[in-house]
């Protein structure tokens, strides 16, 4: 806490004074009555409190939330003049830009928030003011993660919290690209931000390839991919919604390049083309979160070392792979160890010619290492 990390741990907190309800404020006291921070209450939960403030003179009031949502959009406002030519991309992340529970992406002209903890969900009324103030959307949408909700002992958090509702399909912009996008329907809220500048980096290696798009969801990798002329591409996702939307967005962008899709599980596929000794120049794999615990970790580098050895060995020599990993409890140098060990297996030469990370609207707090989730490395197979 002295490190100013926003979590205090349920066996952290030896006594509470007075009466706490749900998402109160709450100052934290050291065993020796030294004033060190302020945060939201979350009862029952294993995060017990979420700091706002290490600041006694700062209070947790609506004023501190306008405050921080103004910032992390105005540092958004600059990104785009920077690089993001599109109309989506994350506006508040969390913990990361000093508003733990509250996440907030923008597609187009809607929001997609998250109320993750007591706190914010308490809070709903002035962070929907502040976002209507700040950002002037047309409609705010709550879709909220089920599974943080139950945590938190929150009921599901999804529907129309302000505005007009979103359409079944919004169509967003993302650099010279146009996506379909469902804020009620589509996995997580929508679309996957995160990967944003890492899809333009791909593209960079896809000239003349036969491609492999794996983990595809709507065909973020391939759409830009597609943009250099790839000789074919061959796109792997086990959501049948999810093909249905890449095949749209392909419509959607006059693509000519050939896409075969397939709607089947990656670890079975890959394991098909290794018998059937197909080969590919470029292959992507952006799977799901192995590693949601600590306990998970060991089967998640199992799942991880699996795809990544089948992938090299369906590679030309010199073929690209282009390999993610967005499980938080895996690191980068764990996440590396296990592509060396995924290459030694498969006896082949392997360089790594990028490092990737998080888009920049997703941006990591010194203090919460956490926020640093998705690592990628951009591999040449020889
Ligand atoms: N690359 C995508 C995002 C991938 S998210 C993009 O750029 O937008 C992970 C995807 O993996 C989801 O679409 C999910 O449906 C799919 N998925 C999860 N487990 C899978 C499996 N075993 N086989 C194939 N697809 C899977």
């Amino acid at each position: 806490m002295l490190q100013h990390h926003p979590w205090v741990f349920s066996g952290a907190v030896a006594q509470v004074q007075g009466y706490v309800g749900r998402g109160d404020v709450v100052d934290v006291v050291a065993a020796d009555g030294e004033w060190l921070a302020r945060g939201t209450w979350s009862s029952g939960s294993q995060i017990r409190v979420r700091l706002f403030t290490w600041d006694r003179d700062e209070a947790l009031d609506e004023a501190l939330l306008r405050r921080r949502i103004e910032r992390a959009v105005a540092a958004r406002q600059l990104l785009q003049a920077d690089d993001r030519d599109g109309d989506a991309m994350r506006l508040v992340f969390a913990e990361s830009d000093g508003l733990p529970g509250l996440i907030v992406d923008k597609y187009g002209e809607f929001l997609s928030v998250q109320l993750q903890t007591q706190g914010m969900a308490a809070r709903a009324e002035p962070i929907i003011s502040a976002l209507v103030d700040l950002v002037k959307p047309r409609g705010i949408y709550e879709r909220s993660d089920p599974d943080m909700r139950e945590k938190e002992s929150l009921p599901p958090g999804e529907g129309l919290l302000w505005g007009e509702m979103p359409p079944e399909q919004v169509i967003i912009r993302q650099h010279a690209l146009k996506f379909y996008t469902s804020l009620q329907s589509g996995q997580k809220t929508g679309f996957f931000l995160d990967q944003a500048r890492n899809r333009r980096r791909v593209a960079a290696y896809a000239a003349g390839t036969e491609m492999l798009d794996c983990f595809s969801y709507s065909g973020g990798f391939l759409l830009y991919a597609a943009q250099s002329q790839p000789d074919h591409i061959t796109a792997i996702d086990s959501s049948a919604p999810a093909i249905d939307m890449l095949r749209a967005n392909l419509e959607l962008n006059g693509v000519s390049t050939s896409v075969d899709t397939e709607v089947a599980d990656v670890f079975q596929k890959l394991r098909q083309y290794r018998f059937e000794k197909r080969q590919f120049d470029l292959i992507v794999l952006d799977p799901p979160k192995f590693a949601h615990a600590g306990g998970q970790i060991e089967r998640a580098t199992r799942g991880y070392k699996d795809i990544n050895l089948i992938a090299m060995q369906l590679l030309r020599p010199g073929g690209m792979l282009v390999t993610f990993s967005c499980s938080g409890l895996v690191s980068t140098d764990l996440f590396q160890k296990v592509i060396f060990g995924a290459a030694v297996d498969a006896r082949r030469d392997v360089q790594i010619v990028e490092r990737l990370t998080q888009s920049p609207d997703h941006p990591v707090l010194l203090t919460f290492p956490e926020g640093d989730y998705l690592k990628g490395l951009v591999c040449r197979v020889w």
